[in-house]
């Protein structure tokens, strides 16, 4: 029996999975993925792997397209471009950092919407911010499912978000909000850390400082979600100190096995959902 008090992303991660594969199943075409690799950066080759090979295994087509380091950013645009307006392409993921000679924002222009299943164009963000149905990012997405699958409503609750960065933080205080959650945004200007994090019912901490949440930073009761990972000599660990924290709080995530299985079953979703958004809008 797994311990109640923490939230299990790997089995939330599984549901999902099996909830995708079913979808996918009674799709008329499989969705087609299109991961795009510029260059040999070994890290990045390993999540794109991992990527390609889940697409494969929830019966997706995968798409994938590896690009030489010394790819320009004009041919780089064309071939997004390309894929945006090609019918058989359903999601497009452009694997980041790209090699410093190139502009990931401009590559970025280049996805149409909905196929943009990392949820990092101008008009995602805008969908988001102003509560339109629209592509989200994967790893505040997972946030809220493993929110879902424990059965908590963040509605009227303070939550609190440590951490405002493209890919997760904003997009967190954003979903959060659009659940009626009254939210507080921090980031490395805050002053008062500590007094912010002290009124959450809900904190969801995405700063990428290793232990930056203690025992002392939280309310008893606390709903605690860890988004850090760091790879350390005795394991991986998040941005909560986990062993003095667990005590306090009503539920939290381990790290690993929380928030970080989510991420890429939120992918897999996400490419679902776009096929949902493409016949919505007729785009292609
Ligand atoms: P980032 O470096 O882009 O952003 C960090 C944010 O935290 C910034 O907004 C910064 O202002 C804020 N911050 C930094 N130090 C702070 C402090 N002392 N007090 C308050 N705010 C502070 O990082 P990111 O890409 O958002 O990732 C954050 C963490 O989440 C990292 O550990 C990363 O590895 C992890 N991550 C995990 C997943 C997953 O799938 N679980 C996905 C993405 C990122």
């Amino acid at each position: 029996m797994s311990d109640p008090q923490l939230i299990d992303g790997r089995a939330i991660a599984a549901q999902v999975r099996a909830e995708v594969a079913e979808a996918v199943g009674a799709l008329e075409r499989p969705p087609g993925l299109a991961t795009v690799l510029v260059g040999d950066d070994p890290a990045s080759a390993i999540y794109v792997r991992n990527k390609r090979e889940m697409c494969v295994q929830l019966g997706m087509r995968d798409l994938h397209q590896h690009l030489p380091a010394t790819v320009t950013q004009r041919e780089l645009e064309q071939l997004v471009s390309g894929l945006s307006e090609d019918p058989g392409v359903t999601g497009i993921l452009v694997q980041l950092p790209l090699p410093a000679h190139l502009d990931a924002r401009a590559v970025i222009r280049c996805i149409h919407p909905d196929k943009d299943v990392d949820g990092l164009t101008g008009e995602s963000v805008a969908r988001l911010t102003t509560g339109q149905p629209g592509l989200r990012p994967c790893t505040p997405s997972g946030v809220m499912r493993l929110l879902d699958a424990t059965g908590i409503n963040v509605e009227g609750l303070d939550a609190v978000v440590v951490g405002r960065s493209d890919l997760v933080g904003r997009p967190m205080a954003q979903m959060l909000l659009e659940r009626d959650a009254t939210v507080t945004s921090c980031h490395k200007g805050t002053r008062d850390l500590r007094a912010a994090t002290r009124r959450a019912d809900i904190l969801v901490v995405a700063a990428g400082v290793p232990g930056l949440i203690g025992p002392d930073d939280v309310k008893p009761g606390v709903v605690v979600i860890d988004v850090g990972i760091h790879r350390t000599r005795d394991g991986v660990t998040g941005d909560v100190d986990f062993a003095a924290v667990a005590p306090l709080a009503w539920r939290i995530t381990p790290v690993p096995g929380g928030v970080g299985p989510m991420t890429i079953a939120m992918l897999m979703d996400n490419t679902v959902q776009a096929v949902r958004l493409q016949e919505r809008y007729a785009v292609t």
